[in-house]
């Protein structure tokens, strides 16, 4: 079959024809139909990340993905052949309580895989073999956006987790909320309008910053879903208002988050999502201002990583709601959908202002091509 191939840490990435992978007892084997290309990938066929599985020279890249159920073997059960699924991405360590109870995005050992990432082959590749526990189910009708369920479920767990800080407060017996909440979403890739858009979705006013003016896809978009966007290029001045409830941070840019900090209001929470480089040049910062405002406001910075299967479920519901919301929408996050094999420029070029870039494996039988 064709698959990506990477050997990190060599940089560079082909399309190759690897062995499809067997289908073992219990498993389900799966036609990709598509792949989203996120920073993770640019940075593992960058060689700066990544691990070949044990035993095997190359890595298969991509773990943003949709596919149709083609094979099950006898002993699976709870999916047919022609099922659009989307597969989860980390696979625990086995050792620790949380990978043990199906929770491995809080591993406490790093000793887990990801698919496509570290230790174990993605997808961008004809075929996958998977077992039922790793696979969500999608409806039909959410086929023109389900290659975002990976980064939405990534989404979903970072609000849950500011969330969860933010309902240590709550209820507030006799007093109820007069204002929406307000939430400050950094960077307008996929996790941020991702992020938009279940915030917008939850009843949350809504600023989306960028470094870009306001007639990219992206600000557009935001316009259309009631949120705010403010260009940003010259610093955080540029938002107007302050004293966020949730910022969600979706940039890796440290110099950022330190700033994003003092954009919270009182009891409020700035979670972070982008992976900094940790070659990144060292900044300074007045720290006594920044820690004292976090500890005489109750306020959090939590880190956000990976997502569990609940963050899936919880991610098809969003999808189904933003479609209700504002239908086409969430599609045009997609701001193209390439060929597999032009994965190699699709990498190296770098669009700004575009959000998701998107491989098209296998053209699905309800798009007009039936059979393998
Ligand atoms: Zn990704
Ligand atoms: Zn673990």
């Amino acid at each position: 079959m064709r698959a990506v191939v990477v050997r990190p840490p060599v940089p560079g990435v082909a399309v190759e024809e690897v062995p499809a992978p067997v289908l073992g007892p219990g498993a389900i084997r799966v036609a990709v139909r598509e792949c989203g290309v996120c920073g993770t990938d640019h940075d593992v066929a960058d060689g700066k990340y990544g691990r070949a599985p044990e035993g095997d020279a190359y890595l298969i890249l991509g773990h943003e993905n949709l596919g149709e159920v083609i094979e099950v073997a006898p002993e699976a059960s709870g999916f047919r052949a022609g099922d659009l699924v989307v597969a989860t991405v980390r696979r625990g360590c086995g050792i620790c309580r949380f990978c043990l109870s199906g929770r491995s995005d809080f591993c406490e050992t790093g000793r887990f895989t990801e698919r496509g990432i570290s230790g174990a082959h993605g997808y961008m590749a004809d075929e996958y073999v998977e077992i039922p526990p790793y696979l969500v189910r999608v409806d039909s009708a959410l086929t023109p956006v389900a290659v975002l369920l990976e980064p939405l479920s990534v989404v979903e767990k970072a609000i849950a987790q500011g969330q969860a800080v933010l309902d240590r407060k709550e209820p507030t017996p006799g007093h109820s909320r007069s204002a929406a909440p307000r939430a400050l979403v950094a960077g307008t890739g996929a996790i941020g309008m991702l992020a938009a858009f279940a915030l917008r979705a939850r009843g949350y006013d809504v600023v989306a910053v960028d470094r870009h003016g306001e007639d990219t896809p992206a600000a557009v978009l935001l316009r259309r879903i009631g949120a705010q966007h403010t260009n940003v290029s010259e610093g955080l001045g540029a938002v107007r208002d302050s004293a966020f409830d949730l910022v969600i941070e979706a940039t890796g840019s440290v110099a950022l988050d330190l700033h994003l900090a003092e954009m919270l209001g009182p009891n409020g929470v700035l979670v972070l999502t982008g992976i900094p480089d940790p070659a990144a040049t060292p900044i300074s910062v007045a720290a006594g201002p920044l820690f004292r405002e976090v500890v005489l406001g109750n306020r959090a910075i939590v880190g956000s990583v990976n997502a569990n299967r609940a963050d899936f479920e919880s991610g098809l519901e969003d999808l189904a709601r933003f479609e209700s919301r504002w239908p086409g929408a969430c599609a045009s996050i997609i701001s193209a959908r390439r060929p597999l094999e032009e994965v190699a420029s699709v990498l190296a070029e770098h669009v700004g202002g575009a959000m998701k870039t998107v491989l098209t494996v296998r053209r699905g039988s309800t798009q007009g091509r039936s059979g393998r």
